[in-house]
């Protein structure tokens, strides 16, 4: 570069700066003025908004507010269930729904497709123009999508480990961080409302959507789920906020427990379990703020929970004071009718649902039917006209909230971080700290970066499986279209230590557009004889996506061909490194033994390829704990929450009343490659008064020779309760903590009586005078609270 160059070079970058400088003082000055423009109004502010446009209402109008349809209901297309590509409004449609019917909101993506942020606006924008140009009260579209680790159905937004890594992390904050990122990618789509957190306890492993849970603790799940909340809405609650969205609670309550397993199906729960395990963490987030709420799909006790009046009403808005709104579950009105025979006609069904507290019906295809219906139900005297009068309220509430009145859409052009280097970095250290070091014989990990690696296995090149269901199409099965240029696990590795050292057969493959259990052997042989030459065989395992009823599965065992696959690479002699991602714990015990480590992704998001190669490697050391406890046996699927007689290990006489309470690996396990010491338990005080509290302190100490995440976990055990038999053990608290080598850290955890609380046969939380149990890592201590 010549001297002239140079200067200009650097005149040049002067001006680039100034240029710069300035850009960002008048976006700093537009951002305070578009934040400056921005203020919460208070709750009397929105009371009084939302009495004034009551009272102008008809009553076609407020039935109207409570109704919700699908985006392909309006979309130009053969039928309401699809529309061409690509994807433009009916205008006729939109009349009829939004100016005719008075609809007041719409859910979902159509097509099952993700859309580009820019198309999300231009569609969204359409929308409001009409409810807002078209209608007489001008009252905007309350617009809602299944959001879940990310913006779930918008093309290049950032994808975040499903909920079940985002609870193996431990981590609120980054729980946190990736609502707020989440919230502002779903802003930069236009929509405004997000159907998360599940804050199901994910407590059988059967299920077809425990990794949409936080996993099987009421604790876990209720800390996490407002760290989520608060992330989605702000601390405030302040959603009008541009950058803030709705959150939605769901699925009330006891969805994920049904007796098969199987989704959508009876369950049986006695009042004193879904309060004591259930209703935590619905409890939190009411208290937390959240404004909105999905209702179970399910039938506890008999009773389909859209028609529970007992759960929607009592316990709901009336015991937890939720103001928010009440939003069915995918066509449970209808159900209510047609799967569930509760109700002799779809008349008697909406008159169930809303009589029960439902505020608004996600129908989401027949409208004019819930909408008649709803009216003559009025009319007749069978719903009254004042729980019309409160779900529309409720709905109006949200929407005043929400600043949609004002600001019925927002831009992409003002969400410039929108799929940032940033966003990417916050999702990739939440994958790095979700992943789970099952075991690890031998030190078989970290692996060396010069050793030679084969790798196999249907989950091996494949971002659906790292990415889950709710991934740019319900199912995840649109996600290699969408995810091309983020890496699988096999490309991660080839990046890590160059693609000479690895090599790479499938095995087995999961069949294209078939069902998500369908495998097929895809080049078994090869992949036995090419694993001969390796140092060192990754086997890339699991199961495919899939969500909701299509998951439902039979035999929670990993699949026979992969088990085969395991099998006879375990034969050449050569050490095996399971690496698993799915949704649920699929069964391993038939091979586990042969693996030599352990490591367990989850579903990642898009950078758990690179998380997972990092962990391999040794450029992060894992701190993940399970969320859930890992089954040995189909047969043995309890969680960690149970009472003694699942785990009695002696009898005496003749008889033999043992119990093997013996899971492949328990709730809270995640190794590390370093090693922790606790020690030092203590109490300030052996006696506790009912009005006073306990604090415990313990000391933990990085003992090994690499700095590495613990996340310390606090149990209570109350030894005997009058009532009902006690759990064997509770997690009260944890917190995670990063030590270099040779630090320790002292903790100090507070408890009171509350937390030694216990729900009775009668639904009634008591505290009883008596012995308990502290525990942290292998430490007990043992304390007596008194009267
Ligand atoms: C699911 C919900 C989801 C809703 C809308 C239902 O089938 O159960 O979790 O929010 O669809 O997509």
């Amino acid at each position: 570069m010549t001297l002239k160059n140079v200067a200009f070079t650097a005149l040049l970058f002067s001006l680039t700066l100034t240029a710069c400088q300035a850009q960002r003082k008048t976006q700093s000055v537009a951002t305070k003025r578009a934040t400056a423009a921005y203020v919460a109004p208070t709750a009397s502010e929105i009371e009084q908004k939302v009495d004034a446009l009551l009272r102008q209402m008809t009553l076609e109008e407020k039935v109207g507010q409570m109704a919700q349809i699908t985006l392909d209901v309006i979309g130009k297309g053969e039928n309401r269930y699809s529309s061409f590509e690509p994807l433009s409004l009916d205008k006729a449609e939109l009349k009829k729904a939004l100016v005719d019917y008075k609809i007041g909101s719409v859910l979902n993506t159509a097509n099952n497709r993700a859309l580009t942020p820019q198309k999300w606006y231009q569609v969204i924008s359409e929308i409001q123009e009409v409810a807002m140009k078209g209608t007489r009260l001008k009252i905007p579209v309350i617009y809602g999508v299944d959001e879940i680790h990310g913006a779930t159905y918008t093309a290049g937004a950032t994808m975040f480990p499903q909920q079940i890594g985002q609870a193996a992390s431990r981590n609120r904050a980054l729980v946190r961080r990736g609502a707020e990122i989440t919230a502002y990618e779903t802003r930069a789509s236009s929509i405004p409302w997000t159907f998360s957190p599940v804050l199901d306890l994910g407590s059988d492993p059967r299920f077809p959507r425990q990794f949409e849970s936080f996993g099987e603790d009421p604790y876990l799940a209720a800390e996490l789920g407002v760290a989520m909340i608060k992330g989605y809405e702000g601390e405030k609650n302040d959603i009008g906020q541009p950058e803030h969205v709705a959150s939605n609670m769901k699925h009330f309550l006891g969805y994920q427990v049904p007796t098969s397993g199987k989704d959508r199906t009876p369950t049986y729960l006695s009042e004193e379990a879904l309060r004591e395990y259930h209703l935590p963490s619905f409890k939190a987030a009411v208290a937390a703020g959240s404004h909105t709420l999905m209702v179970n799909s399910g039938i506890i006790n008999g009773v389909p929970v859209h028609a529970n009046h007992d759960l929607l009403t009592k316990l709901l808005k009336e015991e937890l004071g939720f103001k928010g709104l009440v939003v069915t579950d995918w066509a449970d009105i209808e159900n209510l009718h047609r799967r569930d025979r509760i109700a002799t006609s779809d008349k008697e069904a909406i008159m169930l649902a809303i009589n029960a507290g439902v505020d608004m019906s996600m129908i989401p295809y027949q409208y004019e039917p819930f909408c008649q219906g709803l009216v003559e139900l009025v009319k007749e005297g069978k719903v009254k006209q004042e729980r019309v009068d409160d779900a529309v309220r409720r709905i109006l509430r949200v929407k005043f909230a929400l600043n949609l009145f004002e600001k019925p859409t927002t831009n992409p052009k003002d969400y410039p971080k929108f799929g940032s280097k940033e966003f990417e970095e916050a999702a990739y250290q939440m994958a790095a700290e979700s992943v789970t070091l099952l075991k690890n014989e031998q030190q078989t990990l970290p692996l060396q970066k010069n050793s030679k690696v084969f790798v196999t296995g249907p989950n091996a090149n494949n971002m659906r499986t790292l990415n889950g269901a709710w991934t740019y199409s319900w199912q995840g099965d649109k996600v290699d279209e969408f995810a091309e240029k983020y890496n699988t696990i096999l490309e991660a590795v080839q990046q890590k230590i160059g693609a000479g050292n690895v090599t790479y057969v499938p095995g087995v493959s999961y069949k294209q557009g078939g069902k998500y259990y369908e495998e097929a052997a895809d080049q078994l042989d090869e992949a036995v004889a090419a694993a001969r030459n390796a140092d060192v065989i990754l086997l890339c395992f699991g199961e495919n996506t899939s969500t909701e009823k299509p998951g439902d599965l039979n035999d929670l065992y990993l699949s026979e061909l992969q088990t085969e696959l395991a099998r006879k690479m375990a034969a050449t002699g050569k050490p095996v490194v399971l690496v698993l991602s799915e949704g649920r714990p699929r069964i391993i015990s038939k091979i586990e033994q042969q693996m030599r480590a352990i490591v367990q992704l989850y579903q990642p998001g898009n950078f758990g390829g690179n998380a997972a190669a990092d962990v391999l490697f040794g450029d992060v050391n894992p701190s993940g704990k399970l969320p859930y406890t890992y089954p040995r046996y189909p047969n043995a699927t309890i969680s960690y929450i149970h009472k003694s007689s699942e785990e009695q290990t002696k009898a005496e006489g003749v008889y033999n009343y043992e119990a093997d309470f013996n899971p492949q690996f328990p709730f809270g396990h995640g190794l590390s490659y370093t090693t922790f010491r606790y020690s030092n338990l203590q109490m300030n005080k052996q006696q506790l008064r009912k009005n006073e509290q306990l604090t415990v302190t313990v000391e933990v100490s990085n003992t090994g020779k690499v700095a590495g995440k613990e996340t310390v976990h606090l149990y209570t055990s109350d030894l005997y309760a009058s009532d009902i038999t006690p759990d064997v053990k509770r997690l009260r608290r944890f917190e995670k903590i990063d030590l270099q080598p040779g630090q320790s850290q002292t903790l100090t955890f507070t408890l009171t009586p509350d937390d030694l609380a216990y729900t009775n046969r009668h639904g009634k939380k008591v505290v009883e005078a008596g012995e308990f149990e502290i525990r942290i890592g292998e430490l007990v201590k043992k304390f007596t609270l008194t009267e």
